[in-house]
């Protein structure tokens, strides 16, 4: 039996979590859950799940029914970290979206819990911070990714046996604009950009897939988790999401992990790694569908890719200012005051005006945060008149 504290249990992948809590009461005991601004879901969860604590990051105070007195509810943002830092699990699910994952992860590692990471933005604004606390590999692994593409990598690696890899291949669905011409891309709205072909995601990284500011961020996640140069890393579109990520040796050896696109399947196999359990997920029949298909992004369509080479190649708080520029611009499209066409723009536009700096703890961390987003706001507002 693990416990487990699942930091955005209302989201996407904190609702597929505890799916795999329901499928197997007897490994998983929850210990604590957050959510940010939808009380009702989560007092109904906690109603379920009997956790020891609770948090509502997005309010100072709630009125909590009567008959959730077993649990101690916390309020306001700081009560991410407590969570993290104060309840007795052994794991801690980071499924926040956005950079306040990052605080989080390093207060569940100073009492030693192991993280399942599912937050990628952690990671690309603090990935020195992050890994330096979360020291590990293979079996003692502190940190566990969860985003797919880097859980098929972590399980590929497995096949290494200590020899170095040559390169590390992520595949990108393509996202719902993958046919378009690049003028109707630039004009479309949230709710095309919402409609992902194969994943059903949160508001955030569904924009992300459709700009590919999610591969962008994957690339940089890779960068930290796998120690790897930027040019061991690419890209390759795969339009049906059966191949989930591959490994290239020094002899020509491609090492794959593939299945059905199914974020449960990932989740799980952090929750219990290193065991594997039954999923649910019907297993994958190659014969049925058929075909593969890969092919390469195209840097017009897809400008985010090559802003998160530059970032990796610049170093420092780059990649932390590509993120917080990022966070800002989809922030604005689903508030329908920046165009689509508009995201990659603030991204390279807020780069490039505030640069780079040294990042070795949190507090340098915050601040190129804080002064991304002030530049990228500014940035926005100048392209919408
Ligand atoms: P969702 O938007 O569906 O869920 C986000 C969760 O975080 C919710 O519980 C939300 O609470 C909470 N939250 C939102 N804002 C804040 C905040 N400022 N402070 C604290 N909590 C907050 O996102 P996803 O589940 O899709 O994604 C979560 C993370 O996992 C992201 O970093 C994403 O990139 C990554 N990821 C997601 C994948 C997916 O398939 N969904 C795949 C791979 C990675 P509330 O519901 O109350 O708003
Ligand atoms: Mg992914």
């Amino acid at each position: 039996m693990r416990s487990i504290t699942i930091l955005g249990s209302t989201g996407s992948i904190g609702t597929q979590a505890l799916q795999v809590v329901d499928l197997h009461p007897e490994r998983f005991a929850v210990t604590a859950l957050s959510a940010h601004a939808n009380s009702d879901l989560l007092f109904e969860q906690v109603r379920r799940y009997r956790p020891k604590m609770a948090a509502l990051t997005g309010a100072s105070s709630c009125e909590v029914p009567a008959d959730l007195s077993f649990c101690q509810f916390s309020f306001g943002p700081d009560a991410l970290e407590k969570l993290a830092h104060h309840a007795p699990a052994d794991d801690v699910l980071v499924s926040v979206s956005g950079m306040v994952g990052l605080r989080s992860v390093l207060a569940a590692r100073k009492t030693g819990r192991r993280v399942l990471l599912a937050n990628k933005e952690a990671l690309v604004a603090g990935g020195q911070l992050v890994m330096s606390a979360c020291p590990g590999t293979g079996q003692d692994a502190t940190l566990l990714p969860v985003d797919s593409e880097h859980s098929a990598l972590f399980q590929c690696l497995h096949a290494a046996n200590g020899n170095p890899y040559r390169r590390l291949s992520l595949t990108a669905s393509g996202g719902p604009f993958r046919q378009w011409s690049p003028e109707r891309i630039a004009a479309a709205t949230p709710r095309e950009a919402l409609k992902h072909p194969n994943w059903d995601m949160g508001a955030k990284i569904s924009v992300d897939s459709a700009s590919m500011f999610n591969k962008a961020l994957e690339i940089i996640e890779a960068r930290w988790l796998f120690d790897a140069r930027p040019e061991q890393i690419d890209v390759l579109i795969h339009p049906q999401s059966i191949v989930h990520s591959l490994v290239e040796f020094e002899d020509g050896a491609v090492i794959a992990q593939l299945g059905m696109p199914d974020m449960r399947v990932p989740i799980q196999y952090a929750m219990s790694y290193p065991q594997r359990l039954p999923s649910g997920v019907p297993a994958l029949d190659l014969a049925q569908v058929g075909t593969l298909h890969f092919e390469r992004p195209d840097p017009v369509r897809y400008p985010a890719l090559d802003l998160a080479y530059r970032a990796l190649r610049a170093g420092g708080s780059a990649a932390c200012v590509l993120n917080a520029a990022n966070e800002v611009a989809v922030a604005a499209f689903l508030k329908g005051a920046l165009a689509f066409g508009g995201i990659a723009r603030v991204v390279a536009d807020t780069l490039q005006r505030v640069g780079t700096a040294p990042v070795h703890n949190l507090e340098a961390v915050e601040e190129a945060d804080r002064q991304a987003r002030e530049v990228a706001g500014t940035v926005v507002k100048s392209l919408r008149t």
